[in-house]
Order: structure tokens, then C-alpha cells, then sequence
């Protein structure tokens, strides 16, 4: 995966300092600048990608501390880190800042060896705990959500489908004689099967489904506002677009389990189990098929 520069946010009434900062860190950085309050805190929710953000304090309208508290507010910007970078120089005003959830202050007239220094130690963190994080949830291989992340989210899926009385489908597909593309083609090639195999299964759902591997050739799907009938018809679709794939010239087919959530089940273990089952009629049936168990 390639690394993209990290992007910093520079929020300043002044277009003095906004010029000044990002002169400063452009070479590094991507920069992006707001010139007040609600700019940063639309800026900030609409893109996930900032790593940073520069505070100014004293701002008309909103000050930089309103900010910083609507940014902790709101889990979309919670995790972002803020610097404060202002005039008030006050121990008060700093000690504040640190309360409102800011990572550093730094006083102006600003040293600019001390602001590049501060930014980049900052950045390095977030970034590690954001590998950290995708890390714990995403399988290694393929990057999709791992078991671990799956089993977190199904149990609140599940509650949440039945509290609104939402339609809920959980798929388990597998690929078909996997081994055997192992076996003949070697583990590298299997390796490959997967990935291409995964970025399939993400392309063809939709952002708020959940797709996990569940473990080796074996794949999870929570399928949100979507019944038997409706999912049966999708998991057609997708099973004939597999085969078209063609990984590396080889067709490459799987079976599918389908279920969907009702009234009397307890949690997800119930829902994986029918779901599992329906996968072992699907190989039975002779793979490369869709079967329903309700
Ligand atoms: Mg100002």
C-alpha cells in the first residue's frame, strides 16, 4: 500500500499565519486551510483523511476552544489530534486547551523548527495507532475485516435488525476445491486467488455490509435491510460474477450459505450455524450454487 503524504489542517483568522504554517509545512505535508470555526468542523467530519489539525484560539465567532471541544464531541473528528498554535501565552490557557482534549500547544511568535518537530512526532503517533487499529480488525492478507471484527459487530447488528424490526441476511460462502488450487498452483497463486477473490466481494457490496473472512477460504457476510428472498437473488449474482474473475486465467467458483435474521434468534451463533449448513447443501448440490436455509 502506498503512503500518502499526511494532510494538516491549519485553522487561523489570521491569512498571515495560515500562509506562514503552510509555507512551512507544505514540503511534508498535504495542507489544507480554514479561515474559521464551522470551516475546520466541516472540513474535518466530511474528510476522513485528516491527520492534524493547527488551532488557532482567538477567532471571531468561534473560538479555536469551541472548536476543539465540538471536534472531541463528535466520533467522526474525536481521534484527530489538535495542536493549539496561539497568542495566549497564559499557563491558564494552556492547562484549558489540554482539558478540552488538544495534544499540544505551542505559543506565537512560533519557533518553526519547534512547530515542524511538534507536528511530525504528533502525526507519527496517529499513524501508528491508526495501523495499530487496522491491524486488530482487518485480516492481513486480503484486508478485509478479520474473525476478531466480526464477531464484535454481528451481535450489534443482529440486536439493532431486531429492536427496528429490520430485515437481516447472513451469508458464509467458501471457495470451491481451494485446496486443490493450492496444491496445483502453489500457495503463492492461492494467495493471489484470495485477494482478487476478496476485492470481488467488497466491490459487489455495499459500504454498510460487512465483509469478513471468516478464516482460509471461508468468507462472512451481514447483509443490513435485506430478507431471504432479495439476498438469495444478489448472492446469484454475485456467485456468477466470481466465476467470470478468472484469477489468473483459472475459473474460480464458490458456494454459498444464505439465512436471514427472525424473530426467535438469540445472537449470531444460531444465524452462522443455518447459514454453514445451507453451505454444506450448496457443495452437496454439486458447488458453484446459492442455497437458502430458513
Ligand atoms: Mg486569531
Amino acid at each position: 500500500m502506498i503512503e500518502k503524504r499526511p494532510t494538516i489542517l491549519i485553522v487561523d483568522d489570521s491569512p498571515a499565519n495560515i500562509q506562514a504554517l503552510a509555507q512551512l509545512l507544505a514540503g511534508d505535508y498535504q495542507v489544507k486551510v480554514a479561515k474559521d470555526g464551522l470551516r475546520c468542523l466541516e472540513l474535518a467530519s466530511a474528510d476522513s483523511e485528516i491527520d492534524l489539525i493547527l488551532l488557532d484560539i482567538e477567532m471571531p465567532e468561534m473560538t479555536g476552544y469551541e472548536v476543539c471541544a465540538k471536534l472531541k464531541a463528535n466520533s467522526a473528528t474525536e481521534n484527530i489530534p489538535v495542536i493549539f498554535i496561539t497568542g495566549k501565552n497564559a499557563i491558564e490557557d494552556e492547562v484549558y486547551g489540554f482539558e478540552l482534549g488538544a495534544i499540544d500547544y505551542i505559543t506565537k511568535p512560533f519557533q518553526p523548527i519547534i512547530v515542524e518537530a511538534r507536528v511530525k512526532t504528533h502525526v507519527t503517533i496517529k499513524r501508528q495507532s491508526d495501523t495499530l487499529e487496522r491491524m486488530a480488525l482487518r485480516d492481513h492478507l486480503t484486508d478485509l475485516y478479520n474473525r476478531h471484527y466480526l464477531m464484535d459487530i454481528a451481535p450489534k447488528k443482529i440486536a439493532n435488525a431486531q429492536r427496528h424490526k429490520n430485515p437481516l441476511s447472513l451469508v458464509v460462502l467458501d471457495i470451491d476445491h481451494f485446496k486443490n488450487i493450492n496444491d496445483q498452483y502453489g500457495h503463492d497463486f492461492g494467495d493471489e486467488v484470495l485477494i482478487g477473490f476478496s476485492r470481488l466481494l467488497e466491490e459487489f457490496c455495499r459500504k454498510e455490509d460487512v465483509v469478513a473472512r471468516f478464516g482460509g477460504e471461508e468468507f462472512v457476510l451481514i447483509i443490513d435491510h435485506c430478507d431471504a428472498a432479495s439476498c438469495v437473488a444478489k448472492m446469484k449474482r454475485l456467485c456468477a460474477d466470481i466465476e467470470k474473475l478468472k484469477p489468473n486465467g483459472i475459473t474460480v467458483t464458490s458456494s454459498f450459505g444464505v439465512t436471514s435474521l427472525q424473530e426467535k434468534d438469540t445472537g449470531f451463533d444460531e444465524l452462522f450455524n443455518r447459514a454453514d449448513s445451507a453451505v454444506y447443501t450448496a457443495k452437496a448440490d454439486g458447488r458453484n450454487c446459492v442455497r437458502l436455509q430458513e
